[in-house]
């Protein structure tokens, strides 16, 4: 039978302590440990520091018996961590020739002179230690096995990184866990998008269903552009995980109506452009608060141009009247931010790019420019499929660009679930 792996992630670097480098590594690690079933089951981070890293290898170490390390590899002083880790395996540093004759031949490849000094170090590996190549770069990785365990440290440049994850370090934990000819357990991983729905109004919904996943977890991920839903089966054979996620997905799917739009990290304007391009239909867009962000969603499709005719980002009073012929009335009367005028402003756009399809945002992004009945975050949308019609006020919480997002987004929906009535 294949065995399953459970293991640490411990990234090296100040810099991401200090918020100035956001950790990449470890999610990058998780990700390509899944497909063979390989569980990152903690993520430690630690200064620059010999004391910090060799307790948060030997912790790791000690729970699960297997620890992926990253950053410190490299010539500079910072780099300290194939020094703390060869501690702890009780390993000496040696010079390894092969490799300083690698080092050497690489300098002088580049003819930016002989190699500095600094980069001997690099050359000097944990005895019994195995060196794992890196085609991006100087730093190797390595491989430590031993009494505590297995460590296996890696350069904490993510390109480097992850080239050495993919061609030395997945196919060795593959070996390790692929008994005989039965193929490695996985974790695998579906999304479900949901939008204009909240998380705790989800989790209602799917009360019924919950309870019936079998060897299936579920998370609910919240953005600006809803909530996703993933399912994940674990450690599980390939086979098994495929009929685990489809019985899933079929449970879940009737719960969701029309707040789903598509799985993995597709976009809702992918899904709007693909409608529409089925029902003949092209599209214009007008847009205030948003300032262009629907139509950047939409041309960010490749082969939007058969659906998408143009936008106009209308910010102001007089262009609203000017370009859009909303009338100079109904902004006195009701305000910029009002559904006769996003509903002008959509019958606006539509005549002006001769469509059948239109949406309209106008909205206060904050965080000035609100009042007591139209505070930060009121926005008015309006759609128009054809002859079907539809207004509609939301309050979305967030800064000015938490705002933006979340109307951009309801805007692209607010013509989905329209289309398909
Ligand atoms: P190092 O191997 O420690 O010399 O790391 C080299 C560079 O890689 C650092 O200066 C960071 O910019 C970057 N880096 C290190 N660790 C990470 C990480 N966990 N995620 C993303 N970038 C990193
Ligand atoms: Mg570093």
């Amino acid at each position: 039978l294949p065995r399953a792996m459970d293991l640490e992630v411990v990234t090296v670097g100040t810099e991401l302590l200090l918020g100035f480098t956001l950790d990449s590594n470890t999610a990058d690690i998780g990700r390509g440990l899944a497909p063979i079933g390989a569980r990152v089951v903690r993520g430690s981070t630690v200064v620059d520091d010999p004391v910090a890293i060799r307790s948060a290898v030997s912790e790791g170490l000690r729970r699960t018996g297997f620890v992926i390390v990253t950053g410190g590899l490299g010539p500079t002083r910072d780099d300290l961590t194939k020094r703390a880790v060869a501690e702890i395996f009780n390993a000496p540093l040696e010079l390894d020739e092969d490799y300083l004759a690698v080092l050497r031949e690489r300098f002088s490849r580049l003819g930016r002179g002989p190699m500095p000094e600094s980069n001997r170090t690099q050359a000097e590996m944990p005895a019994g230690s195995t060196v794992l190549p890196n085609r991006r770069g100087t730093a190797p990785g390595l491989w430590l096995e031993g009494e505590p365990g297995t460590a296996v440290l890696l350069p904490g440049i993510p390109r480097e990184m992850v080239g050495i994850l993919e061609r030395e370090v997945v196919p060795r934990i593959r070996d390790r866990l692929a008994v005989g000819d039965s193929a490695a357990l996985v974790i695998e991983s579906r999304t479900l998008r949901t939008t204009g729905v909240s998380e705790s109004g989800l989790a209602d919904g799917l009360e019924p269903a919950v309870g019936q996943l079998d060897r299936v977890s579920l998370a609910y991920l919240t953005s600006v552009f809803g909530v996703d839903l993933r399912l994940t089966a674990w450690q599980l054979a390939p086979v098994e995980a495929e009929a685990a996620l489809g019985a899933a997905v079929e449970r879940i799917l009737p719960c969701l109506g029309r707040d789903y739009y598509g799985t993995g990290d597709i976009d809702l304007a992918a899904v709007v452009l693909e409608g529409l391009r089925g029902q003949g239909l092209r599209l214009a867009t007008a847009e205030s608060c948003t300032g262009g962000l629907v139509g950047a969603r939409l041309t960010a499709i490749p082969g939007s141009s058969d659906v998408f005719a143009g936008g106009l980002v209308s910010y102001s009073n007089e262009s609203k009247i000017r370009d859009l012929r909303v009338s100079e009335l109904a902004i006195r009367q009701h305000g910029a931010v009002s559904e006769p005028v996003a509903q002008q402003m959509v019958e606006g756009v539509c005549h002006r790019f001769g469509t059948e399809t239109g949406i309209a945002v106008t909205g206060v992004a904050g965080p000035g420019g609100g009042s007591p009945d139209k505070p930060a975050g009121t926005v008015w949308l309006a759609a128009r499929v054809g002859e079907a019609r539809r207004s509609l006020e939301r309050w979305f919480p967030g800064g000015r660009e938490a705002v933006r997002q979340r109307s951009a987004q309801a805007a692209l929906d607010l013509v989905r679930r329209l289309q398909a009535e």
